[in-house]
């Protein structure tokens, strides 16, 4: 997210245009370094949003974290822990009334107010995390290869989530439906396309993942 003007601006999700243009370019093997760069850098920011709420719900690194602080330009790290006061809603269901202020630059919020910014833009980590973190820590060090760039973006927007204790290989939802737009049924089809004419590893696991499949 980008903090401007006070306001906090989430990032977006993929265009499915813009995919099916890098996949298409790639295979070509030309003309795709710009639109790969730009793709990674969204899913990058992407990625970070949806960790960010993820520490905020489970209380990761101190919880919520000031963002006027930490998108100082000066700024070393992450911003400082908000402090709180009020009932909590660890489940971000909409039952809270805690209020939130920085102890350093005095920004305050609502837990109330914060959810209306981010509620139904697929910014819940749910059981992909390992996914969302693999890619923050994969796309910084892939940097000067564009093979490892495309391998990273590939295995991210392929993965899925994983939540069940009593059956932990079962995949419950497309991690592409955090990253790309469109519905859970769209986004399917869009990646089954992609994955169609391809004998690789990714897309070969795509296809038995989908398979095992309930939804
Ligand atoms: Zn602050």
């Amino acid at each position: 997210m980008r903090w401007e003007n006070g306001t906090i601006r989430w990032s977006s999700r993929l265009r499915k245009a813009d995919v099916r243009r890098l996949y298409k370019s790639y295979m070509a093997g030309f003309g795709f370094e710009d639109l790969l760069d730009d793709i990674g850098t969204t899913l990058y920011i992407r990625c970070s949003d949806i960790l960010y709420l993820r520490d905020a719900r489970e209380g990761v690194g101190g919880g919520w974290r000031c963002l006027p602080c930490e998108s100082r330009p000066d700024a070393a790290g992450p911003g400082p822990r908000m402090e709180s006061t009020g009932r909590r809603d660890p489940h971000f269901t909409g039952h809270g009334d805690e209020l939130f202020a920085c102890p350093v630059c005095g920004w305050e919020f609502s837990f109330g107010a914060m959810r209306n910014t981010f509620r139904n833009k697929q910014l819940h980590s749910g059981g992909a995390v390992e996914a969302f973190e693999g890619f923050v820590k994969a796309w910084p060090t892939a940097v000067g290869d564009v093979h490892a760039k495309m391998r990273a973006v590939d295995l991210l927007i392929h993965s899925f989530h994983y939540s069940l204790r009593s059956e932990p290989d079962l995949p419950i939802r497309a991690a592409g439906v955090n990253l790309i737009e469109g519905r859970l049924k769209d986004v399917l089809a869009f990646l089954d396309a992609l994955s169609a004419d391809r004998q690789d590893e990714a897309a070969d696991r795509w296809r038995k993942e989908r398979r095992k499949q309930k939804w």
